[in-house]
């Protein structure tokens, strides 16, 4: 059992020694705190913080961060008030205290709300102070070590959460060793018969191949020897949930797994990094395109390493991993390496802090723009996960991104500007899809158009957090804004039917109809009417409810522009174009659905003014219009470049085309064509029925 004093001594190795002391003295305050509370296994209660503190002195966390962990739950457990911790051990130590009890103090309506609301907590408290979140990781570790003692279900709700927040988290944070004990204590509590038949199966496997591992080390040794390169070369093994994660992912055999020779060489500087590359590269073949370069580029939570694949003798696959001293205890430690050199913390962040800073800052700011917890978790889900890809600016700055990115996730993560007016793309000089998924080392440029807006399409493709937060916001600001001035449009037209506007209508008795339907602004009740939630007929009414019951008279019919926008659609059933007779269905939570006038699928709600609607076009209406013609005529060749260069020639443009033949002479084709108005329209048609060979044009409606 771990005392005060075992721990005193070890971080008298880097701390000072008042240091030390305000370490022993949080200790005992502590310990007189928690007297006579006890843990789950009957220990006194004060070995859990202890054994917090000594996590974090394995990681040579400071002082501060020390005696927060001896505290960490004096402000949870024992009443104690974060003023009187203050007043004790000052500021900055309580604000550590008070971080970490505010991680772990919360109730939730649902796991999932939890989770989420849990995580963006975490994200605040690391933006303030980020050994919050190392305090807290360390007392997850510790509770994870000693979780046995719990019920099955507490038990396994905790290793679920663990897997499922705090074991990502680590990985962003680059703590590789935290996060490997956190996946494998969280995989043994999940499962605790896989996670043993995994470890029963690694136990003999790794009998079978001592051998071959024992002489593949030695002779990279020998190698690195003969050239005079200094380098400690260690085998490896894969823990056990990765063979878990790789066996079910993959769908690869255990054996498949464990075929592969895991070596690592230790290096003293950067320089010796790419020769004993070059050693390894001599002695075995290596295998093409495995060749990873993380030093040059690092990966995004500052993970620096050569990696290679090789051919051993008999064809084995033997991966290697190449680093130095100082990246090896990066990647076992991550952000938490930053303490490893430097013993007072007051430093200036850089290198991993800053880049966790960084990552911490954009979770924030996608957090500000997400409506509710769980939108945004499913946001930084994505995010937490990192397989990158990188790519270039024209300028030649380096981008990381989610793999799978697509353009638009390049032009979001560039500046949210570019993201909201990119209209197109060119990759590596070629103009490109913007749903192409991005390969790393090309470089991408994205055009973009002022007044431009993003496209709902993009969320169907879009991988990045960030990308899908900015799109459904710009969207949601823009069906707002559409949606008011089409609700007003609509709220006036009703009124002159009754003689009246909304200018005329006295601000008390709108106030009064905005209380009934308990809205705040007239805006709310307008986005209601433009959505379709609120029939424009029935608010009139309601406007006008002091002036009596007087019929209306006859309504004008309202224009289309055209440019109505997310709030107006046409219907697919009778595809109506300018010219046409139409009429407008109020659907609700849509907006409105132009149809035909003659459309049957209305036939019913026709002549209903809460539902439908009297409609013109606007002289000035713009836009091009989809129809569908069904063109009889007779089978020959070159039949569709024919049509196609008819309805070219008339400035019509087709969008689809579907052909079935009816018998050998006669086919029918399938045009959907692009016009303006009906006028166009007939230029088409006039146009396809001067082929030859064309028996009937149809235009299809519903
Ligand atoms: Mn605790």
């Amino acid at each position: 059992m771990p005392s005060i004093d075992t721990l005193a001594d070890r971080l008298s190795s880097y701390l000072a020694a008042d240091q030390v002391n305000l370490v022993r003295r949080a200790y005992f305050y502590a310990e007189q705190a928690h007297d006579g509370q006890r843990r789950r296994s009957g220990e006194a209660y004060v070995t859990h913080p202890l054994a917090v503190a000594n996590i974090l002195a394995d990681m040579h966390m400071d002082h501060q961060s020390l005696m927060a962990a001896m505290l960490h739950d004096v402000i949870e457990d024992t009443g104690i008030a974060k003023e009187a911790l203050t007043a004790q051990f000052g500021e900055t130590v309580s604000e550590l205290v008070d971080g970490v009890s505010k991680l772990t103090q919360m109730n939730f309506e649902t796991k999932a709300e939890a989770q989420a609301e849990n995580f963006q907590k975490m994200a605040m408290a690391m933006a303030r102070d980020i050994r919050v979140i190392l305090v807290k990781l360390a007392d997850r570790l510790h509770n994870m070590r000693t979780l046995e003692v719990l019920s099955g279900e507490k038990r396994r709700r905790i290793a679920k959460e663990t897997l499922e927040i705090y074991a990502p988290i680590a990985n962003r944070l680059g703590m590789h060793s935290m996060r490997v004990e956190f996946e494998d204590l969280g995989f043994k509590a999940m499962h605790p018969m896989r996670s043993e038949r995994i470890r029963t199966a690694v136990k003999r496997a790794r009998g079978n191949r001592k051998e071959i591992v024992a002489k593949i080390e030695e002779s990279i040794t020998a190698y690195l020897q003969r050239e005079g390169l200094q380098g400690e070369v260690i085998g490896r093994e894969k823990h056990l949930y990765s063979i878990y994660q790789k066996m079910r992912g993959k769908r690869r055999a255990f054996n498949e797994i464990m075929d592969v020779y895991a070596f690592r060489i230790i290096v003293d500087k950067v320089d010796t990094c790419y020769r004993a590359l070059g050693v390894v590269h001599n002695l075995y073949k290596p295998l093409p395109g495995r060749f990873k370069d993380y030093i040059a580029i690092p990966k995004a939570n500052g993970y620096q390493s050569l990696h290679t694949t090789l051919f051993g003798m008999h064809g084995v696959p033997i991966e290697i991993q190449i680093r130095t001293r100082e990246m090896e205890e990066m990647a076992n430690n991550g952000i938490a390496a930053h303490w490893l050199y430097k013993s007072d913390g007051d430093d200036a962040p850089k290198g991993n802090h800053a880049r966790a800073r960084q990552w911490v800052k954009g979770v924030l700011e996608m957090q500000q723009r997400a409506g509710n917890s769980l939108e945004f978790i499913e946001s930084v889900k994505i995010d937490l996960f990192p397989d990158e890809v990188y790519v270039f600016t024209p300028k030649g700055r380096i981008m990381e991104l989610p793999k799978g990115s697509t353009a638009v996730d390049f032009a979001y993560a560039v500046h949210t500007d570019v993201g909201n007016s990119c209209i197109a793309c060119r990759i590596n000089r070629r103009l490109a899809p913007l749903s192409q998924a991005l390969e790393s080392g090309s470089t991408v440029e994205i055009v973009t158009a002022p007044g431009a807006r993003p496209n709902p399409a993009w969320l169907n493709f879009v991988v990045t957090g960030k990308a899908r937060t900015h799109i459904r916001h710009a969207l949601k600001l823009q069906r707002r804004s559409e949606s008011i001035n089409l609700g007003e449009r609509l709220l006036n037209k009703t009124l002159t039917g009754f003689d009246s506007h909304l200018e005329k209508i006295a601000p008390e008795r709108v106030q009064a109809v905005l209380g009934e339907y308990r809205l705040e602004v007239i805006e709310d009740l307008l986005e209601d009417i433009g959505l379709g939630n609120r029939m424009a007929y029935v608010v009139a009414r309601r406007l006008l409810a002091e002036t009596g019951d007087a019929a209306p008279s006859p309504d004008g019919p309202l224009a289309i522009r055209g440019t109505e926008g997310l709030v107006l659609s046409y219907a697919k059933c009778c595809t109506p174009i300018p010219g046409d007779p139409i009429v407008g269905y109020l659907s609700a939570g849509k907006g409105m659905v132009v149809h035909l006038d003659s459309c049957k699928n209305i036939a019913d709600i026709r002549h209903n003014p809460e539902k439908c609607i009297q409609l013109n076009w606007a002289k000035d209406v713009a836009g091009e219009f989809n129809v569908e013609l069904r063109v009889e005529l007779e089978h020959q060749r070159g039949l569709i470049a024919l049509l196609a260069s008819s309805v070219n020639a008339a400035d019509g443009n087709i969008e689809k085309i579907g052909m079935d033949e009816r018998d050998g002479r006669i086919s029918v084709v399938q045009l959907v064509v692009s016009v303006h108005d009906r006028v166009h329209l007939a230029r088409v048609i006039k146009k396809l029925r001067a082929l030859n060979g064309v028996i009937r044009i149809t235009r299809m409606r519903a």
